[in-house]
């Protein structure tokens, strides 16, 4: 195949998405990860656009193989912040000039649809934020109370587009049924982010472009990819990690494909790479999504040991992500970071 032809196509096939993630020479990468970078910038421009996250809870009632938060982990102690914490913390994101939190959790049950819809209500009547929700697969009229409380995203990865490999990993859930929800969110209105993580266990190059086309075919609005780190007292503890060169082609992949998609550069690919921040941002990624959950919670939520900036206090370490954004050139994005899609209203 012609790698010159491949990266300035319109439309990519699966055989050229794989053919991008097998490339191997450092010139090939380097010209897919700056046409990456071209193409990022002609949808989303030079801006980042930051996202508070709040781990509010690392309860839950799945037992995701791969995760540190899965049900059957005994190991870790367990916490649920308070709704009035919450939304402090919400303020405090707000007040720092970042327009979006991330309210995630395990999937736990012990917030209602009531306590939930309380606190997207409440940050909403108390800042300027839009409220991205990631706290796994409830029910649709869950889905449709928080909309109608103000929510405006909801963060949903499907984790891998096979079948049998998501059965496996997941064990109690189906991909049939996540693909619904997405499909339901996308429908009654909220931007909609998906997304997968590399490296698992028996994932194959061709799972991986299979992830690509399945954000491309759910239309989503944020794509997010990132390595898969072994977790301590998980049944995959002894799986070597994800690559971060793999990340980053994914990257860089989905950014040809999907285009007017928000891509983040992940957290996980900076705990295994000192300058994995940088790198996502230098090949596709236009999102970072710095951790803002008090101490004494955030050391506790160990969805993967070595979270980089969990020692640290939650406003050192976002002045630290803002410097490194900035001398890469980058902008911080004053705006909310909304879908780049031109024909979805935001919200
Ligand atoms: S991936 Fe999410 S749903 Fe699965 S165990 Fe972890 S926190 Fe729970």
């Amino acid at each position: 195949m012609d790698l010159g032809l491949i990266l300035n196509k319109e439309e990519l096939t699966r055989e050229e998405i794989i053919f991008l993630l097998s490339l191997t020479g450092n010139e090939e990468i380097n010209a897919l990860f700056g046409r990456a970078d071209e193409v990022r910038r002609q949808f989303s421009g030079d801006e980042v656009h930051l996202r508070g996250i709040i781990d509010f809870s690392n309860f839950c009632e799945q037992n995701c193989i791969y995760c540190g938060l899965r049900e059957e982990n005994f190991s870790i102690t367990r916490y649920r912040m308070t709704p009035e914490e919450i939304i402090e913390t919400a303020k405090i994101i707000s007040n720092e000039g970042i327009y979006t939190v991330v309210l995630q959790s395990g999937e736990d049950s012990f917030y209602d649809t009531d306590m939930i819809s309380y606190i997207i209500y409440s940050i909403k009547q108390n800042t300027n934020l839009a409220v991205t929700l990631s706290i796994g697969e409830r029910r649709f009229d869950e889905y449709k109370a928080w909309k109608i409380a103000g929510a405006d995203r909801y963060l949903l990865k499907h984790e891998t587009s096979d079948e049998k490999h998501y059965f496996a990993y997941h064990n109690r859930q189906r991909l049939y049924d996540r693909i619904n929800h997405l499909r339901y969110l996308k429908q009654i209105g909220y931007q909609v982010a998906s997304g997968s993580l590399i490296g698992l266990p028996m994932q194959s190059i061709e799972n991986i472009a299979d992830d690509i086309l399945l954000c491309k075919e759910l239309d989503v609005d944020m794509a997010a990819f990132g390595p898969f780190i072994p977790v301590p007292f998980t049944p995959y503890k002894s799986h070597k990690q994800g690559s971060v060169e793999l990340t980053l082609k994914t990257i860089a992949a989905a950014r040809l494909v999907l285009k007017d998609v928000h891509i983040p550069a992940t957290t996980a690919l900076d705990s295994i790479d000192k300058e994995g921040r940088e790198k996502g941002l230098k090949c596709g990624a236009n999102v970072v999504m710095p951790d803002f959950t008090p101490h004494p919670y955030r050391e506790k939520y160990i969805i993967y040991p070595g979270k980089r900036g969990i020692a640290e206090d939650p406003l050192s370490a976002h002045k630290m992500i803002k410097r490194r954004i900035e001398a890469i050139g980058r902008k911080i994005s004053a705006s909310r970071g909304d879908t780049l899609k031109k024909n979805t209203p935001s919200i």
